[in-house]
């Protein structure tokens, strides 16, 4: 399993697509991807191979954008299907997720927001996450970075997520504990991915997250890391990748 994601001036589409071929080692039974242009929001998942999504995506959406997210699943909570298939997005269709790991608290999660109206297209843990973040959002009237940070504190289990707000198209919240997690540091671009093949040949610099951390990346800024548990801030360590390196 695996996550790509791409904020920057590129078109995301072949950065996210190829990443996920790079990533294909890792094991999977599903693809999908969601790119935003700045307008529509298009989701393109399925059972099978990234080629028999890079075939549907091809065939049914416009694929541009410049803010993109890829997943490939290892199926936790719910049959490989493609429905179940990243990523989700929330109740208002404000919120999209990617994620790789398991939410074991997702069922009390889950009643719980059923009871408050939420309605679930998917069997997935991932999906019952992506509510509750718009849940918090609600709520609290909390930035999307915050609203991430309150959710991952209710949850117990492992992750690494990349979610995008599609009225704040310039960031990209990421979150890691107990599944890797990489940026890509461009020129006013960042690159997200399981490890740092996607984006060797963009850029030799990345920022490994530790587990409990979680980074806020937009463009236009410095990136942000802190402690999902306590909120403080880390100074990341940039560190400048080889050539070769295959991590
Ligand atoms: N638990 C999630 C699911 O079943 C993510 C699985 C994964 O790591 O790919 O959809």
């Amino acid at each position: 399993c695996g996550i790509v994601g791409y904020i920057g001036k590129r078109d995301a589409y072949p950065i996210v697509l190829n990443g996920l071929k790079r990533l294909e080692y890792r094991g999977y039974d599903s693809a999908g991807i969601a790119l935003f242009d700045g307008e529509d929001l298009k989701v393109c998942k399925t059972k099978g191979k990234v080629a028999d999504l890079q075939e549907k995506m091809e065939n049914e959406i416009s694929i541009t954008g410049n803010i993109g997210i890829g997943h490939t699943r290892w199926a936790t909570h719910g049959v490989p299907n493609d429905i179940n298939s990243h990523p989700h997005y929330s109740n208002d269709g404000n919120l999209v997720i990617i994620h790789n790991g398991i939410i074991e608290n997702y069922d009390p999660l889950k009643k719980e927001l059923t009871k408050r109206g939420y309605t679930f297209k998917s069997d997935t843990d991932t999906e019952v996450l992506v509510n509750l973040i718009e849940d918090v959002q609600k709520q609290q009237d909390v930035k999307l970075g915050k609203a991430v940070q309150i959710a991952l504190n209710q949850t117990i289990g492992a992750y690494a997520i990349a979610v995008f707000d599609k009225r704040k198209p310039d960031e990209i919240i990421v979150a890691r504990l107990g599944s890797p997690l990489a940026i890509g540091i461009g020129e006013d671009e960042f690159f997200i991915a399981s490890d740092a093949s996607p984006f060797l040949e963009f850029t030799k610099n990345a920022i490994y997250l530790e587990d409990g951390e979680m980074a806020i990346v937009r463009t236009h800024k410095e990136i942000k890391v802190r402690k999902i548990h306590d909120d403080s801030l880390v100074d990341p360590y940039v560190q400048e990748l080889q050539m070769n390196l295959e991590e």
